[in-house]
């Protein structure tokens, strides 16, 4: 299988510091044509673009992720003491370099103790970003429906939803009002059927694909450290809920995330 496009990976995690270099570099050869490589703060931001320049099949996305309000080790807590509007003022520059392709990974997380107003308002100001400069965005929601559903109906960004976990009656107002929708190992899992009846739902021009690495590993490699080649395994459940094959639904879901995260044509023409 190839023209795999990861729309969702965290290589810049701590997972990958003993053999980072060589599994990216075995990435285009295990048929990955694509990844955008998503920070979570100004610490991690840096990295993921150099990781994009390295890379000619890399694109980075930028932002403050709502964990990152309360993380020791993230540079909002570390170095902004929680002043989110500096760092994401110092952030700035990094949106005039041609290998940053969206805001992300943003969003709003009820399932830590993440304090909700701050993390409305900075969720807010990224998607005020986005809009000012044109930008899609990697979009994170854990059991924050109610708010984030607003706030997508307000603001409208273009991106991706990812690793969706809505209903499908959601999923189809927000693929209507113009936004992709994630998957990853999820849908592989015993039990998903709401994923699937999502997937049944949408138009195929709003999914793509994912793997939250280095978590989310899909069956049957759940549990292990993921990478962008495990994508195939989400294909190959997909395909059965579409009544197609597996290289086919890499075809539709690489073609969406080309257009949505402007990957180069150089990308296209390793399928
Ligand atoms: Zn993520």
């Amino acid at each position: 299988m190839n023209n795999i496009y990861d729309t969702h990976a965290h290589y810049g995690s701590h997972q990958f510091d003993a053999d980072r270099d060589e599994l990216l570099t075995a990435l285009p050869a295990g048929g990955v044509a694509g990844v955008l490589e998503c920070a979570t703060h100004s610490g991690d931001a840096p990295a993921a673009v150099a990781l994009a320049h390295r890379y000619p099949f890399v694109r980075a996305a930028v932002g403050i992720h709502p964990e990152s309000l309360i993380e020791e080790d993230a540079a909002t807590v570390a170095v902004y003491h929680g002043d989110w509007r500096a760092e994401l003022d110092a952030l700035r520059p990094l949106f005039d370099d041609p290998a940053v392709a969206a805001v992300g990974e943003i969003g709003l997380d009820k399932h830590w103790p993440v304090p909700l107003q701050a993390q409305l308002d900075l969720f807010e100001a990224q998607l005020q970003l986005a809009a000012e400069l044109g930008l899609p965005c990697s979009i994170h929601d854990r059991e924050a429906h109610g708010e984030m559903y607003e706030l997508l109906r307000h603001y409208k960004p273009k991106g991706v939803l990812h690793c969706y976990s809505g209903s499908a009656e959601d999923a189809v107002r927000l693929t209507g009002q113009g936004l992709a929708l994630g998957f990853g190992g999820a849908v592989t899992y015993k039990g998903a059927k709401r994923a699937a009846k999502v997937l049944q739902a949408i138009p195929r021009e709003a999914a793509v694909l994912e793997t939250d690495c280095p978590y989310m590993s899909p069956t049957p490699v759940r549990g292990q450290r993921n990478d962008s080649r495990n994508i195939a395994f989400v294909a190959e459940t997909i395909a059965a809920l579409w009544d197609t094959d597996a290289q086919t639904v890499l075809d539709i879901t690489a073609a969406n995330a080309r257009r949505i995260y402007c990957f180069s044509d150089v990308n296209a023409s390793k399928k």
